[in-house]
């Protein structure tokens, strides 16, 4: 038997998305030597976040972007709120009062933005060439500094002490085993485990064998795992996850995006005809999430977003939608029910139901307008405008699995806890497997800022321990 062989640094990073990139940054930036350990091979890095547009949601004045001004209270506000109050609030303020000066340190760092979608409520930007450019360019600036990354190198297993302390990582490399020793820390930041369908069955149910995987296909749920081998405590919402309205025709793996986002300007409904949720109930990037998984839940996972040219013809309609596919289109409402195999006479009831419960307002998607349906249920809360001007155009969708929420215990420094609730030493986690952020729903826009912001702080927590432990 051959002894595994052993390098030595000051931090490991497992996992190189946007969590581990800013770990690993801010690692070397403190002088720290590090090492990303990244399991895909170089051609596929970058995690889900390549798939990403990569935009972020973080407090700021109002901008030369269009944004409305957007306070630190508000974005805790807004996450509160959507997770139902169950997120970890000291979690949530730190990711908060951290987000802008993540965003300066970016800029600072060559990322250069452009606006987000419109029809939000106005507190997003994207990075110009969306999450692969972003990666791409943490990746240059990583490969400039004295680091090692190494591809094709996936964490199997997490290596203690007699204490319990986590002093480095077992990783599977094409050369075989090699042990990372990290004097500060291993920061697991190896996304949550959408792309292990065992493992989204047994958490999430028997359904979610079949759903259409949006990003990475590497995101397998390796660095949870390991944390909860050598006692780590589980946190959040392990039955939930995040999801997205998506065209019905994406490709079942890595299907980047293929989300509708603007479903508000018009109706959903299901293989029956049937309208079932309140498609203006608030911002569309506060109702995505819950609404790709109400999709799911109807009959064959599927339902269909229909719309007349009052919408089709207006210039946001196509800037908030990458088709798959040609949307159906038919010049009356049975015609379309039929091109869709959908009871003709379901939809024409649904449409007129909905047409004559329609009340007069003022349309406006930049804000919850308030022009709503009357006596109609489910209600159309905002931006109800009747669906009279032919053609008809309807576009099949589902929901997809974005990313999973449950994950480790850990505190606002990153670092990992035990289920006792004590720190374990040695071992930070940022992005993805950390628990506690999000549940049911999720805010547009805050998971790629939850991996930067929590993986600088993870970072300098690894690098600074290994700088106390140097001296
Ligand atoms: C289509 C799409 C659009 C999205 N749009 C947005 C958006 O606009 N804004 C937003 O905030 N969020 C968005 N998201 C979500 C967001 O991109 C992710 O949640 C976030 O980027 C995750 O970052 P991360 O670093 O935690 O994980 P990832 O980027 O997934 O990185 C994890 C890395 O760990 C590696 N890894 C896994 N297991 C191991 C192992 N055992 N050993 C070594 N390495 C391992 C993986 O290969 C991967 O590279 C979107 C996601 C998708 C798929």
């Amino acid at each position: 038997m051959t002894d595994v062989p052993r390098y030595d640094f000051d931090v490991v990073v497992v996992g190189g998305g946007i969590a581990g990139l800013c770990a690993a940054l801010t690692a070397a930036e403190q002088g720290a030597s590090v090492m990303l350990a990244e399991k895909s091979p170089r051609a596929e890095r970058g995690g889900n976040t390549r798939f990403a547009d990569a935009q972020m949601r973080f407090p700021h004045a109002a901008d030369e972007y269009g944004a409305r001004a957007y306070t630190e209270e508000e974005m805790i506000g807004d996450m509160m709120r959507i997770s139902r109050g169950r997120a970890n609030r000291a979690l949530i303020e730190t990711l908060v009062r951290n987000a802008a000066a993540t965003v300066d340190w970016l800029t600072a760092l060559g990322i250069e933005w452009e606006a987000g979608y419109p029809h939000t409520a106005g507190y997003r930007r994207s990075p110009k060439a969306g999450g692969q450019g972003l990666v791409d360019t943490l990746f240059r600036r990583l490969e400039g500094r004295e680091t090692t990354i190494s591809y094709d190198t996936g964490a199997i297993e997490l290596l203690t002490d007699a204490g319990r302390a986590v002093i480095g990582v077992r990783c599977a490399s094409p050369d075989g085993l090699v042990d990372l020793i990290a004097r500060g820390g291993v920061v697991l930041a190896s996304g949550g485990f959408q792309a292990n369908v065992q493992m989204r069955v047994a958490h999430l149910g028997r359904y979610a064998d079949s759903l259409i995987l949006r990003g990475s296909r590497h995101d397998t749920g390796e660095g949870i795992r390991m944390a909860l081998d050598i006692g780590a405590q589980a946190a959040g919402q392990w039955g939930d996850y995040h999801s997205a309205v998506i065209d019905a025709r994406s490709p079942a793996v890595e299907c980047g995006v293929t989300a509708l986002y603007n479903f508000q300007m018009g109706i959903i409904v299901n293989a029956q005809g049937e309208r079932f949720l309140d498609e203006g109930e608030d911002f569309r990037d506060h109702t995505y999430v819950k609404f790709g998984k109400a999709i799911i839940e109807q009959a064959d996972g599927a339902a269909f977003c229909i719309f007349d040219q009052q919408m089709v013809q207006r210039e946001e309609f196509a800037r908030a939608w990458r088709p798959v596919g040609a949307p159906v289109e038919a010049p009356s409402i049975p015609a379309l029910a039929e091109a869709l195999s959908i009871p003709p006479e379901n939809l024409e009831r649904t449409v007129e139901a909905y047409n004559s419960a329609v009340q007069p307002g003022e349309f406006d998607l930049d804000r919850l307008d308030g022009k709503a349906t009357a006596g109609l249920q489910p209600p159309k809360s905002n931006w109800a405008m009747t669906i009279e001007q032919p053609p008809f155009v309807a576009v099949p969708v589902t929901g997809g699995i974005t990313f999973t929420f449950g994950g480790l215990k850990v505190d606002t420094s990153a670092r990992v806890l035990n289920v006792g609730g004590q720190v374990i030493d040695g071992l930070y986690t940022a992005g993805e497997p950390m628990g506690e952020i999000f549940y049911y729903n999720y805010p547009g826009a805050s998971s790629v800022i939850r991996g930067a912001v929590y993986g600088r702080i993870a970072g300098a927590g690894a690098a600074g321990r290994a700088a106390e432990r140097r001296s």
